[in-house]
């Protein structure tokens, strides 16, 4: 087996389709010098072997030592140096490098081949002492905490100790002599905490740092990142070998991230920063805050130092040059790390860069219109689920802002919550359902988790590509980094800005778009939403078969959803319509009755309520169709648990108390997600059925009288499991109709219809089509009782069968394709069957999830129906699910 793949000196064993094998890194870097671009020379070892390596006891492969060998003797015929040498040694990095990109998730050692002996050939051949032995102390420090296992704090304590010592503040004072010593006590550090000493022979450097890499494929923040992106864990990491260039040999080295676009706003310009004799990490880390790139970055970042563009012109212009080389091959915005080693240029990765939803609606436009990809190609370029991004509020331009802090725009959008400092507390107070901004010096990618849970990220330190930013922009959080006036103190709990000190569990609203903190809670509008978005839309809506229609009960909700786009109701839940004060107490007083006649007086009190409702809904939806859902209150829902609910109930109904809670009583259930709901209660108590079929038709004549437009209502009877209940309730709903359109003289169109949520259903399905005119699959409780899995208690263990891999996905989340599916699969044929029009559809969860909505694609169902703000991840889900 092949387990090592070399690149560099303008050709390479891969190329940019391997991704799987070689890593992203991996891949695009043997691409980029295939196309004769300056990449330093390297190899790849591949994914395989990192799975071998954990299917095997955490053992290589058998070849591979071989293999990395003969890779490192080519890279060494290629620079002209050789590793270990102590007169012209040759120096590496090691970098992991997936099949998806995991920023900052995984280990890096830089400088390695470092020792005492290769320290002083690289003094020598820099002619730059001090150069080297800053080089030296930075593995050293690198090395021990991704390979040794020790921590950054050991060796900081001695910096500053020396810095102390000699009266200084800065690195950039220490001289070559000063940062001798440094690494002499390093070293010291070292062997006194670990009890042996640092690491003099470099391939056994090597060889621990790529098992470092490896084992970090399993550290907890990677872990956690693979969750929030569904990236697999069986993929493996690559390790990327590469040779050292350097940014930090003086005022003509550099390093520096680009975008080949601005990946906030997707404006098409070269975007970045740099920083003059720094090495990669610097820039990545967000230790020191870098500067722009172009000259018009500078300016509109109102920074003094000179950007790229002015500090290096000739340098500038051949990136310039480059850059524009790798956006049209790759034919996408690409984000790129490069170096500057003493005037010349080094590119050390490119990949299809992350972006905000907003800019990859805006690049995916452009590059459409630019003729560089189809419609098609932009409609695939867009991440469904990342439009949520755009369907939040921003602050209201009108509100009043006092602005605590500025900082950079690095992540937009607009949030308000809670000051906190620390990743585990910002997840505690998440849980318990408080808004929290996460507060910090800068992120580490220890604190992902907590970055999950904030709705809003600010760093103090660290630029627009900082860790903090990247990750924020990819999660959805507003984020404003850099913001060097706030000072934290992380011991008090407190943050201070221009003069004013903030608390822990005091309220700010961050402005992710501008790059501001403010004070205190700010108002918020909704966003509009145009341009870019409607354009994409529009040749969605071109491509796709399934319509989407939403999940609204009230006006609100179904105004929403017309504004993004649904066409129609998919599932008006009838109980949700009665969760006012007033209302619910007639529905509590219905359900609690205890004979048809109190059913009958309460339902009275309710009918009005119903038909007005119906009503407005039926003209916010003009002309579309709305699927009503008749009434399924799982009791436990709706009956009032305590002795005060009941009186008070006893008291605005005037009836008896006593009654009312020996009824209550009588009324409770063991399993009320199978119990006495769905059409059970129909079936039970046809009058409420009744009632309500009533309230939906004088509703929808209403409606066509007043507008000229008749509603085209779907009657929709829940929680059916035989052919004869369905029949029982189908001849319920047309003895009604019968009676109210002949009461009005006029009629509408109706469908009279049924959810398939259970498996006897689904089975059935032919002998429900007998009487249905359609199927929507409630795939809410059709998992719950498909698995026998309680909806409202599956948060008790499904994180245990998560973390086990029992479970990739929570099957009420993402549709379990496979025994689910199956079912789903099964009614819709055998219904089908029975009756060829049959209509159908789905307004479970998932109904706006894109990897069930691409199920309901193959399957063929007419529609799918989310709750509002779905609504365009569902229209774009679909058009990607028929391309
Ligand atoms: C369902 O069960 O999938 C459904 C849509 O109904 P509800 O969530 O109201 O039970
Ligand atoms: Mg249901």
């Amino acid at each position: 087996t092949k387990w090592v793949y070399g690149f560099g000196g303008g050709s390479a064993d891969g190329d940019a389709s391997m991704k799987n094998l070689l890593g992203g890194k991996g891949a695009n870097l043997a691409e980029m010098s295939s196309l004769g671009l300056p990449v330093p020379p390297g190899f790849t070892i591949t994914t395989e072997a990192c799975v071998h390596y954990y299917s095997n006891g955490q053992t290589y492969p058998d070849g591979l030592q071989a293999q990395v060998a003969e890779g490192l003797k080519t890279v060494e015929r290629v620079v002209g140096k050789t590793f270990g040498d102590a007169s012209n040694p040759l120096l590496v990095s090691v970098r992991s490098g997936a099949r998806a990109s995991m920023p900052g998730m995984m280990d890096t050692v830089l400088n390695l081949g470092l020792n005492d002996a290769t320290v002083e050939g690289l003094a020598k051949l820099s002619g730059d002492r001090r150069f080297a032995f800053d080089s030296y102390r930075r593995f050293i420090t690198m090395y021990s905490s991704v390979v040794l296992g020790m921590s950054h704090d050991d060796f900081e304590e001695v910096l500053d100790d020396h810095k102390d010592r000699l009266g200084v503040t800065v690195d950039t004072d220490l001289k070559a002599a000063d940062w001798e010593k440094v690494v002499v006590e390093y070293k010291a550090v070292v062997e006194r905490e670990l009890g042996r000493p640092f690491p003099q022979d470099p391939h056994e450097q090597l060889w621990g740092a790529v098992s470092a890499v490896f084992a970090s494929w399993m550290n907890d923040r990677a872990k956690f990142y693979r969750r929030m992106h569904d990236i697999p864990e069986s993929w493996g990491t690559a390790v990327n070998v590469q040779s050292m260039v350097f940014g930090n040999m003086g005022e003509t080295s550099a390093t520096g991230v680009a975008f080949t676009r601005n990946p906030s706003t997707g404006e098409a310009r070269l975007y970045g920063e740099f920083l003059i004799n720094a090495q990669g990490e610097d820039v990545v880390a967000g230790i020191r805050t870098p500067q722009s790139l172009t000259r018009a970055g500078r300016e509109e970042m109102g920074e003094t130092a000179p950007s790229m563009e002015e500090a290096m012109p000739e340098v500038f212009a051949q990136f310039v040059d480059v850059v524009g080389k790798l956006e049209t091959h790759y034919r996408d915005m690409q984000d790129i790390e490069f170096t500057v080693e003493q005037g010349r240029l080094w590119m050390l990765q490119t990949r299809n860069g992350k972006r905000t939803a907003k800019s990859a609606l805006k690049i995916a436009v452009d590059l459409a219109a630019e003729g560089v990809i189809s419609q098609e190609e932009a409609i695939s370029r867009v991440e469904p689920s990342a439009l949520d991004q755009l369907l939040h509020p921003t602050l209201d331009p009108n509100a009043t802002r006092n602005v605590v802090a500025a900082g950079l725009p690095a992540s937009p959008g607009a949030a308000t919550g809670k000051v906190c400092f620390d990743a585990d507390e910002a997840e505690r107070l998440n849980q318990l359902g408080d808004a929290v901004i996460l507060v910090r010096e800068e992120t580490s990618p220890e604190d992902i988790h907590g970055m999950h849970a904030a709705r809003g990220i600010v760093t103090a330190r660290g630029g627009m590509t900082s860790h903090a930013a990247v990750v924020a922009r990819g999660m959805g959080r507003p984020c404003v980094s850099g913001a060097g006036e706030i000072h934290i103190d992380e011991k008090a709990q407190t943050f201070t800005a221009r003069g004013r000190v903030f608390k822990a569990g005091e309220v700010i609203t961050i402005d992710g778009s501008r790059g501001e903190v403010l004070d205190g809670a700010v108002a918020m509008i909704e966003p509009e939403l145009t341009g870019d978005f409607q354009t994409l839309m529009a040749w969605a809506d071109k491509v796709r078969r399934l319509r989407v229609r939403a999940n609204a009960e009230t006006p609100l909700d179904a105004k929403t959803a017309r504004g993004f786009g649904a066409e129609g109701i998919g599932l008006c839940r009838t109980e949700h319509m009665f969760f006012d004060e007033e209302r619910i107490s007639a529905v509590r007083e219905m359900i609690l009755a205890d004979d048809e006649q109190g059913r009958r007086a309460a339902l009275a009190k309710i009918e009005p309520f119903q038909k007005s409702d119906f009503v407005e809904l039926f003209t916010i939806m003009a002309g579309l169709p709305v699927t009503v859902r008749l009434l399924d209150p799982p009791l436990h829902e709706f009956i009032p648990h305590s002795d005060e609910d009941l009186d008070a109930l006893a008291a605005s109904s005037g009836l008896d108390a006593a009654k009312l809670k020996k009824r209550a009583r009588e009324l409770q259930e063991t399993n009320p997600m199978l119990g006495h709901r769905g059409c059970r209660l129909g079936v039970a108590y046809p009058e409420i059925y009744e009632m309500q079929v009533r309230a939906v038709l004088e509703a929808a004549i209403a409606v066509k009288q007043a507008s000229g437009t008749a509603p085209i209502p779907e009657i929709m009877h829940p929680l059916v499991a035989l052919g004869l209940e369905m029949k029982f309730l189908r001849e319920l709903t047309d003895r009604t109709a019968k009676a109210v359109f002949e009461a009005a003289g006029d009629s509408v169109e109706y469908l009279v219809g049924t959810m398939i949520e259970l498996p006897r259903a689904a089975l059935r399905a032919g002998d429900l089509a007998e009487h249905a005119e359609f199927f929507s699959f409630g795939t809410n409780d059709l998992t719950q009782t498909t698995f026998g899995i309680s909806r409202d208690d599956s948060g008790r263990f499904l994180q245990a069968y998560m973390d086990k891999g029992i479970f990739e996905t929570d099957p009420f989340v993402r549709l379990d394709q496979e025994g689910v599916g199956d079912l789903i699969r099964i009614a819709a044929e055998r219904g089908g069957a029975v009756r060829p029009d049959i209509k159908m559809g789905i307004c479970g969860e998932h109904g706006g999830d894109p990897a069930s909505i691409a199920f309901c694609e193959q399957v063929g169902l007419a529609y799918v129906s989310c709750s509002p703000y779905r609504v365009p991840i569902a229209r774009l889900a679909a058009a990607q699910a028929a391309l």
